[in-house]
């Protein structure tokens, strides 16, 4: 059980974890921080936390356990104020949707890897974003990925564990760079065609009627460019390498399939679309 849970960032992700504690029992106090009292203070009247202050370093006094969850450039800033305000004993751990950034964020503000902090990022999200779109049941059945480091203390790994099974997920730990890749494959790319799509159609409807004859289709497709611009922006810089490899990559796949359809190869075209509704049957199922 936590006694004091500080949350700094208390949107979507950080709200919902609040929610899902509370509703578990697992947490005596929640002390949140952000940037706006007036978010803060509508936080305190969802019931999401007990109390707040705007300043991080403040916001950490005796808490047990640290949660952030601020979108991935405001990192660097809230490690750096509150690195020498922690409690004794005090684990930190985030929620960020890339490790390897966060973690050089917190190695510059404390000067090494410190062992009390333990780098973790849910797999788990919707479009909405603040702490009036959190819900309790975000995390139940979902995966939260840890990607402790040999400095990590192992009983701080162990609490932070437990904290997500009492929110309902279940744990699996990977090495930094192996956990940027297979984000940047399975979330990163498609948030980047998702709003890239839209961009592109947007300027096209400026002249011509497009998203008039838009349907399911498109709104299944694009779902996810709804999302916060600010984060993906901030996900998608400091997940450039593995961006950028994935981006290669479907590069030359979509090159494939348009040559196969310029030069009408039908056989090509039906073998990658079926291979494709194969994949994605699986995964659906
Ligand atoms: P969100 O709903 O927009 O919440 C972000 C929170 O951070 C808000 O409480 C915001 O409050 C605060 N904040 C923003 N800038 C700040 C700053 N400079 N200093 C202090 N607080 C700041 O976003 P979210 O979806 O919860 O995402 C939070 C983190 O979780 C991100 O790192 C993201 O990569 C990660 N994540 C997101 C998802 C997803 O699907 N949404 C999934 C997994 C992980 P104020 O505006 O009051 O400052």
């Amino acid at each position: 059980m936590i006694e004091r849970l500080c949350i700094i960032g208390v949107g979507l992700i950080g709200g919902s974890l609040a929610r899902a504690l509370r509703e578990a029992a697992y947490v005596k106090e929640i002390v949140g921080s952000s940037r706006s009292a007036e978010n803060l203070q509508r936080a305190v009247d969802l019931g999401v936390i007990d109390r707040y202050d705007t300043a991080p370093s403040r916001a950490v006094e005796g808490a047990d356990l640290v949660f952030v969850s601020v979108p991935l450039g405001a990192m660097a800033t809230v490690f750096a104020s509150i690195k020498d305000a922690l409690a004794e004993g005090a684990v930190v751990t985030d929620g960020g949707s890339a490790k390897a950034s966060v973690v050089e964020d917190v190695k510059k503000a404390v000067g090494r890897l410190p062992a009390w902090f333990v780098a973790g990022h849910p797999i788990a999200g919707t479009e909405q974003s603040g702490v009036e779109a959190s819900f309790p049941d975000l995390y139940k059945g979902r995966r939260v990925i840890l990607t402790p480091s040999v400095e990590t203390d192992v009983e701080a790994v162990k609490k932070v564990r437990a904290m997500w099974e009492a929110a309902g997920a279940s744990v699996n730990e990977m090495d930094v760079a192996h956990h940027d890749e297979v984000l940047a494959a399975t979330s990163h790319l498609p948030h980047m065609l998702a709003f890239a799509l839209v961009e592109s159609l947007a300027r096209m409807s400026e002249q011509r009627e497009i998203f008039e004859y838009a349907a399911g289709g498109f709104r299944d497709f694009t779902r996810i460019a709804s999302s916060d611009p600010v984060m993906w922006r901030d996900i998608c810089l400091a997940n450039r390498d593995a961006l950028l490899v994935m981006v290669e990559r479907f590069k030359n796949d979509l090159d494939d399939l348009t040559a196969a359809i310029r030069i009408q190869d039908a056989h090509k075209v039906l073998e990658i679309f079926q291979d494709a509704k194969a994949a994605r049957d699986a995964f659906a199922g």
